[in-house]
């Protein structure tokens, strides 16, 4: 057992950290998350590091990178900048994913050198008002017209749709199939006619938008279906290829929020002096702090034991899970500990641990809520 990552590995994490450093700052994320503004001014620098291509090969664009370059990748942008982490996200996680895993070909070679270069961002559609935890529910529906398919129906809760060049739509295109089959997923042109798309109002992680989508027949080539025509009705196999990694980042993400709580809450409490002495001297202060720690640290190992297996093709949904749930809800707990350390001052705006909080909140309910990985825990370990 090596807990070390390779020279390679560091180096990788240095260069993330130097970008994070020169392009970007607390101050940018305040001013975006005001604004609820997306950062396109960084895409083109972001591009020139090669993180927008990181999981794809070179024959596409990208860098080839693996597992746990993609958690060194989600730990440093989400730890140094909420603008940066956002950027990366919107085409590489929700688009270049899934295209690169389940794409055709032709749809490799057409999109992912785009999505590397940063000229294409993506969206991930799944929800619908009535179809959340249970996913395989949607009923929004894609049906033939000659070399088209006409889509119908509405989906909610998507992150940087209004932003998105491509919306890779979760469609029913066989209503007859079992609840699993019969979904596919088109590659749906952000500025195609019939889609109508509505920012919604959130609690935090403003820099990415959150929006409403609605399909009023909107026309879409057969060629966008992904994965080509072999790709109809293979959309529940497709977004299952994705989930361990899907939990292994979100882990990682979430592992960096509250390291940067954690950081930042000890720094207060070195500084803040109560009494005549630094706060950091009462071992209260203290424990608060040491208990941040030590879920942090276990948040840690969790999601590099969950990518290591990943990597080492062994099966990794159960670890991905538990990973996915200890980090997030470590997030909440730290965060929050995090406020109780800076005092008042972790209430106000002008700090940033309310922020901090604020996106910590989403973890437990986004990819997957924390209820459903239990569930697929008792399902995958045999309690049921
Ligand atoms: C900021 C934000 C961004 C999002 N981005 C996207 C996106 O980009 N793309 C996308 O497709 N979706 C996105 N979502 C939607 C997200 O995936 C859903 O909110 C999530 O899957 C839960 O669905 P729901 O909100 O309908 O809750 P529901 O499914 O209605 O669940 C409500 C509660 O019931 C619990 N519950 C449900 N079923 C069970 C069960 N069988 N057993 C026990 N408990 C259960 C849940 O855990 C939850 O606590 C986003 C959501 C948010 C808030």
């Amino acid at each position: 057992m090596d807990f070390r990552f390779t020279e390679e590995q560091e180096a990788f994490r240095q260069t993330i950290r130097k970008f994070i450093e020169k392009e970007t700052s607390r101050e940018l994320d305040r001013q975006l998350e005001e604004e609820g503004r997306f950062p396109f001014e960084l895409s083109d620098k972001m591009a020139e590091t090669g993180l927008l291509g990181l999981p794809f090969p070179e024959e596409y664009g990208g860098v080839g990178g693996s597992v746990m370059d993609f958690v060194i990748a989600a730990e440093e942008l989400a730890y140094g900048s909420e603008a940066a982490c956002g950027l990366f996200l919107g085409p590489v996680f929700f688009a270049g994913e899934q295209i690169y895993l389940n794409g055709s070909e032709e749809q490799k070679k057409k999109y992912l050198p785009q999505i590397a270069q940063g000229k294409l961002r993506g969206a991930f559609a799944l929800t619908e008002p009535d179809a959340g935890s249970d996913a395989s529910a949607i009923t929004t529906s894609a049906v033939p017209d000659g070399d088209h398919y006409l889509l119908n129906g509405q989906k909610t809760m998507i992150s940087g749709a209004d932003i998105a060049d491509l919306i890779m739509t979760c469609t029913k295109t066989d209503k007859d199939c079992s609840r699993y089959e019969g979904i596919t997923i088109f590659i749906v042109p952000g500025k195609a006619e019939g889609l109508t798309i509505r920012k919604m109002k959130k609690l935090g992680n403003n820099i990415l938008s959150t929006c409403e989508i609605f399909f009023d027949n909107v026309r879409v080539p057969r060629e966008n279906i992904l994965g080509g025509q072999a790709g109809l009705n293979q959309g529940w196999m497709h977004m299952i290829n994705n989930l361990d990694v899907e939990r292994i980042m979100i882990a990682a993400l979430y592992t960096a929020i509250a390291q940067r709580a954690y950081d930042d809450a000890l720094a207060y409490a070195k500084e803040r002096k109560q009494f005549g002495k630094p706060i950091s001297q009462y071992q209260m202060i203290q424990q608060l702090l040491a208990d941040m720690l030590v879920e942090i640290r276990a948040s840690r190992l969790l999601t590099y034991h969950a990518a290591w297996l990943k990597e080492q093709g062994e099966f990794c949904s159960t670890e991905a899970s538990i990973a996915k749930i200890h980090a997030t809800e470590a997030a909440k707990k730290v965060t929050i500990d995090g406020m109780q350390v800076l005092g008042g001052y972790g209430y106000m705006m002008e700090y940033d641990m309310q922020r901090y909080v604020r996106n910590a909140l989403l973890g437990t309910i986004g990819g997957g809520t924390n209820q459903i990985q239990r569930l697929i825990i008792a399902k995958l370990e045999g309690m049921m």
